[in-house]
């Protein structure tokens, strides 16, 4: 087995790469565009080019692409060659700063949601320094905003940049007021768990569904699936250990800090976490595993589903997006502090995260509103539709006390630290769980749970870092206003902090998010609990959301719109594609399928006839024939079906039957591999 210290970013142009191939004040003035976010100085480009294009090309790449994050939710790149002719009949390989910091590629075939009329179909791609180049197949790929004629957004990327500056000014001034040291920029954390299902690619090559629209249409459950709770945490099956292994190492070539791995719920099912870095480089790194786990499957003679429900009945799949904030004094701002005055920073910031997530609970929940995320949010699934906050029971009753006029203990240890007034000390290590809180405290960041294993982290986050920005700007501003007028500073705290815990508490919930009960006590608190896609959706479409993106210069009113109409057409693409696969699967595979086993049924009975004794076997018959009977009207019934929700409700039927026809049917008739052989045999 290789060695991760050989192998952790071989393939990256990081910085120790640079500080190789770069003049120290070439080095000196990307890293203060790096770190400081300073912009980059044009002057530098070539000298960079040049130093990437000699290292890439030692490597083996013959190609360069911009590498971008349309709105389709993937990656887009596409691969110019490095070669230039030298007049002789040969070439040399040539790399310019322009090639490296701007790219024109057609945009007319990205979804830009009206933003861009096709005569102005041209868009920009523009070199993000702050998440390095790397080389895959051969192809040195350069992270890259992708925005339209006049700057219009078109990307994930761009939107995460702006958001994450607009919170980095709201942090600064925080920091002001507690006296904290600014020594780098402010920036966010995420740690991204990524879940996933693999399966063997000749059952996926036998099943159209799983091909074309990434989850099963049909299949009964099997008698064992995973409720003997033997997978999860289990020993690997050694040909998926030998894909973990490929996996790992060349996640680590290419700087993706992968460091945990293990078989999650489901059978079938497996998660691989990473160790936190700045936000936009693991949004970054995500879409990078994400490519790197289907691409190592393959060679592994597995398919990998990144679908947040391949299999109905069975868990799905998410993609934990843990967040924390690194302030300007390089400090985890989530992160409880040694002494009672970064306490007193430590519970404003999670009041300001109960204010954000409290008042903007629907921009939320509609960042991981998607067609395949609507059979795991509020499908009896973790987590629910209704977006609450866990802090655990310590915390609670810290945030009980400073709503009460002043903490003046914390619950486990008992302490009493009110050196600045009246914040307590927090006592590390707050180890409460709860799986199945949609946001939870854990400690040190919040996990939110919602997001799909599919989606890319960019928008959830872009949302998180703006509501935290408002949050933390209208803190300030009353802070501010109340030191100016001569309050004392821990005084106007208090009374903020405990204004704004009367106000959100309602968002808090420690118990179980998957009760009736819960559901019932959310809905008498007003809060939402929204469980379609297209419902979802309509957040994005308020005077609120408008004006929340708009005031801190993330996303325009119309940008933010062009998403809107993005997302919708996508998901009601994405169901017509069901619907089509739905019926195709059953008129042409399980029918026929059904009627063979119908005749060959009835012709045993014919052949056996009245001497033996077939009063079972005729029983057999009439139900496969009422159900197939069933399943022909249930089609019918499909194909006149117009709309998203009349096509799922129509499909639903069709599934029905075809399933109940599954248990019925012989095996050696029956088109589809099962249930049984897609999710255990590996
Ligand atoms: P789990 O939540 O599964 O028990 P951990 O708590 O170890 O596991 O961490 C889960 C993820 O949270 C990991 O990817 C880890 O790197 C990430 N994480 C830890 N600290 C931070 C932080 N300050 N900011 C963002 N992510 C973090
Ligand atoms: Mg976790």
């Amino acid at each position: 087995m290789a060695n991760p210290t050989e192998l952790f970013g071989e393939n990256v142009f990081s910085m120790r790469v640079m500080r190789e191939h770069l003049s120290e004040k070439t080095v000196k003035s990307l890293e203060a565009t790096i770190k400081t976010g300073k912009s980059l100085d044009a002057g530098i480009a070539d000298e960079v080019a040049e130093a990437m294009k000699e290292w890439a090309v030692a490597k083996g790449a013959t190609h360069f692409t911009h590498w971008f994050q349309p709105l389709t939710g993937s990656t887009a790149e596409k691969h110019d060659s490095f070669i230039v002719p030298d007049g002789q009949g040969s070439v040399v390989c040539k790399f310019s700063g322009a090639e490296l910091i701007q790219g024109e590629p057609d945009a007319s075939s990205f979804p830009s949601g009206g933003l861009r009329a096709t005569f102005e179909a041209r868009g920009y791609t523009g070199w993000d320094p702050s998440s390095p180049a790397f080389i895959k197949d051969n192809t040195l790929c350069i992270p890259t905003v992708f925005c339209g004629y006049h700057g219009e957004a078109l990307d994930k990327k761009t939107p995460l940049l702006r958001s994450g500056k607009a919170l980095g000014v709201q942090a600064e001034r925080l920091a002001k007021l507690f006296k904290v040291p600014c020594k780098q920029q402010t920036y966010s954390t995420l740690g991204a768990e990524q879940e996933y299902f693999l399966i063997d690619e000749e059952i996926y090559n036998a099943r159209l569904d799983l091909q074309q629209t990434g989850r099963t249409l049909f299949g009964s459950k099997p008698a064992k699936h995973q409720q003997m709770e033997d997978h999860y945490f289990g020993a690997i099956k050694t040909r998926v250990m030998a894909f973990m292994e490929d996996l790992d190492s060349e996640l680590w070539r290419l700087g993706v800090p992968s460091k945990t791995r293990h078989n999650e719920v489901a059978p079938g099912q497996f998660e691989m976490a990473p160790i936190f870095e700045s936000l936009n480089l693991a949004v970054d790194h995500n879409m990078i595993t994400m490519e790197v786990i289907r691409k190592t499957a393959e060679q592994h003679g597995f398919v990998c589903l990144l679908h947040e429900k391949p299999y109905a009945g069975v868990n799905g799949s998410g993609k934990h997006n843990n967040w924390a904030l690194s302030g300007p004094d390089g400090k985890n701002w989530l992160s409880p502090g040694d002494n009672p005055h970064e306490n007193a920073k430590f519970m404003t910031m999670i009041c300001a995260l109960m204010k954000a997530v409290d008042t903007h609970a629907d921009i939320l929940r509609a960042t991981v509103a998607t067609a395949g995320n609507d059979h795991r949010l509020g499908a009896n699934e973790a987590p629910p539709a209704i977006i609450s906050i866990f802090l655990g029971d310590q915390l609670t009753d810290i945030i009980e006390q400073i709503e009460k006029g002043g903490a003046k203990s914390s619950k486990s240890g008992g302490q009493i630290n009110l050196g600045v007034d009246t914040l307590p000390a927090l006592p590390r290590g707050n180890t409460d769980r709860n799986r199945t809180s949609p946001f939870a405290f854990t400690g040190n960041k919040f996990e939110f749970r919602a997001v799909g294993s599919n989606q890319s982290c960019a928008g959830s986050n872009v949302a998180i870092n703006t509501i935290v920005a408002e949050a933390l700007d209208e803190i300030c501003t009353k802070l501010e206003a109340d030191v100016k007028a001569g309050k004392k500073f821990n005084e106007a705290l208090q009374t903020l902090l405990a204004g704004l815990i009367k106000k959100h508490k309602k968002i808090l919930f420690n118990g179980d998010n998957y009760t009736e009960a819960w559901a019932k006590e959310a809905a008498r608190r007003g809060l939402p609990n929204v469980k379609k896609t297209p419902d979802a959706l309509k957040a994005f479409n308020t005077p609120k959301a408008k004006k929340l993106f708009e005031k801190y210069g993330v996303l325009s009113e119309k940008e933010l719109h062009s998403r809107f109409e993005i997302y919708n057409e996508t998901y009601e693409k994405i169901i017509e594609i069901e619907a089509g696969v739905t019926l195709n699967m059953a008129k042409t595979m399980i029918l026929p399928a059904a009627m063979t086993a119908q005749a060959e049924l009835a012709a045993s009975i014919k052949a056996i006839g009245t001497g033996g004794v077939v009063t079972g076997a005729k029983a057999q018959l009439k139900a496969m024939c009422t159900e197939t009977e069933k399943l022909y009207k249930a089609v019918a019934a499909l194909e006149k079906a117009h709309g998203a929700e009349k096509l799922i409700a129509a499909m639903g039927k069709v599934r029905a039957s075809a399933d109940a026809l599954e248990t019925m049917v012989p095996d050696d008739i029956w088109p589809l591999p099962t249930y049984a052989e897609m999710l255990f045999m590996m």
